[in-house]
């Protein structure tokens, strides 16, 4: 390809902004980043409060956050946040220790047989799923993978594995399909909590290829990164550093592409480029979601047939997040995982509430509750909000003041049906194909570090 060719890439997340990275990294260094906002980072959000930067959206890494890595390296920054912990509580405020044999003597022939479980899963995607923890799902409805290995080295990595075809099926029934339904007892906490919907709704592939078995020991351990001046600085940093840094409020009313170029109107006036890379939503909204502000590429693109029939597959979470104040005597001392709220039966309900520094009183609480499941009626806004706040009442952590709010559009799929039938392998052969690339969280997984890997796997395939 020409290295001068001109790229627009949409978004100055971390998929808009890493893709900027990998581009002028390969020596392509005529790319421009819009950015509706006037801040970058999108989902990584990190507002101020008494001197200090707590956490919004996205909170913390594990150590194979390589894309993150690479990041960091270009700015010669570092995950140096405070150091995590955490308790549970069931939805009655009692604290317990739901891993703990001497604690639930009870559960001692559960957690036993929990333990065994969990060996013979991770024997299992050792080897029957050889191949399932490849960044992206290119191959796996036809029982290949394809993609980099989730190494330092992201060497290349291919094969045949007809088993991971089961990697389409709600990991609730992989689970059952593989006699080891209690390891989800597990991987819920670091799954539902985050946002990231119900193991009756969500294909396997999803789970596991964010939750591989390490990264899931890693969250059991709490062997996490985080950031001082919060998520929101890696992308910040990123930006800075970069030869063009994103061009934050650009309002694109349309995209157009004839001819081999690709028009923009931002701002009202037309930009020409030769390609285009969208990292925001593909989603395709309907009259009600639309109606609670969503918008996709079909709302100012000239959307093709497939790519409307492509991207109106695409589901969504929505995920709460209330910043809030406590009295001193009812500050929580440490952060708090309600798994009695991580079921589909409590959807609304507060499932973890998040406390940053160990060392002040004085500092935010933010709480996490997911509104949306595939078979259910979505739990109105105000209605969530109120039964978090009175959640927190029973957990006896009560809120004085909410300081900062909102319901993001959260971790965008499809669902099994879509997935087996060869979504992915669809949209991935349309790369390029309207001389338009589609990434962002949808291409891979909703976190920094896939997104931020599927903007380099991106450039590495196709620039
Ligand atoms: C509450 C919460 C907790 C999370 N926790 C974690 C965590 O602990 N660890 C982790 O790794 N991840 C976490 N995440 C997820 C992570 O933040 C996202 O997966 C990641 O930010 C996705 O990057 P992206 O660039 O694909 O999308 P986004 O972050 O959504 O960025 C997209 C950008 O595109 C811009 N944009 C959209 N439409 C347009 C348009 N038409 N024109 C111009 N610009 C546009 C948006 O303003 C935004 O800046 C969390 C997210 C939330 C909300």
């Amino acid at each position: 390809m020409d290295k001068n060719m001109r790229i627009c890439i949409i978004g100055g997340g971390p998929a808009g902004l890493s893709a900027g990275m990998y581009l002028e990294k390969k020596g392509y260094e005529n790319y421009t980043i819009l950015e509706k906002n006037d801040r970058v980072g999108g989902k990584c959000w990190s507002p101020h409060y008494n001197g200090r930067r707590y956490e919004m959206g996205a909170i913390m890494g594990v150590p194979s956050y390589y894309a993150v890595k690479d990041v960091e390296d270009f700015c010669g920054i570092t995950h140096d946040g405070p150091k995590l912990n955490r308790n549970y509580k069931d939805k009655t405020g009692k604290v317990i220790e739901p891993f703990e044999p001497k604690k639930n003597i009870l559960k001692i022939p559960r957690l036993l047989k929990m333990k065994k479980q969990l060996k013979v899963f991770g024997e299992l995607l050792e080897t029957k799923y050889k191949g399932y923890d490849i960044n992206g799902h290119r191959g796996v409805a036809e029982g290949r993978y394809d993609g980099f290995a989730v190494t330092p080295g992201r060497e290349p990595v291919q094969g045949e594995n007809p088993n991971l075809k089961d990697l389409c099926l709600p990991f609730a029934e992989f689970c059952r399909k593989n006699g080891v339904e209690l390891v989800q007892d597990i991987w819920i906490g670091p799954y539902t909590s985050f946002g990231y919907g119900y193991f009756d709704e969500i294909p396997a592939a999803y789970v596991l290829k964010y939750l591989d078995f390490q990264t899931t020991m890693n969250f059991v351990k709490v062997n996490l990164w985080t950031w001082k001046e919060g998520t929101q600085y890696i992308w910040e940093q990123l930006n800075a550093h970069l030869k063009h840094p994103a061009r934050l409020g650009s309002a694109i009313s349309a995209v157009e592409r004839r001819d081999g170029k690709v028009y923009v109107t931002v701002n009202g006036q037309v930009e020409e480029y030769d390609k285009i890379i969208v990292t925001a939503p593909l989603y395709v909204p309907n009259k009600e979601s639309r109606s609670d502000g969503l918008v996709g590429m079909v709302d100012y693109f000239d959307a093709r047939e497939d790519e409307k029939a492509l991207f109106s597959k695409i589901d969504y979470e929505r995920y709460d997040v209330l910043a809030v104040e406590t009295k001193p005597e009812d500050h929580p001392e440490i952060s708090y995982y309600v798994f009695d709220n991580m079921v589909k039966e409590r959807l609304g309900h507060l499932m973890v509430y998040y406390r940053r520094w160990k060392d002040t009183v004085d500092q935010v609480i933010t709480t996490y509750s997911l509104r949306k499941h595939k078979d259910m009626a979505e739990v109105p806004y105000d209605k969530c909000r109120q039964m978090v706040l009175d959640d927190l009442k029973t957990m006896r952590n009560p809120a004085s003041n909410v300081i900062n709010e909102w319901s993001v559009y959260y971790f965008p799929h499809v669902f099994s049906a879509d997935y087996a039938d060869g979504w992915y392998d669809k949209v991935e052969a349309m790369q390029g194909k309207y001389d338009t690339f589609y990434a962002g969280e949808i291409m891979s997984f909703g976190d920094m570090d896939e997104t931020a890997e599927y903007s380099r796997e991106l450039v590495e395939r196709f620039f």
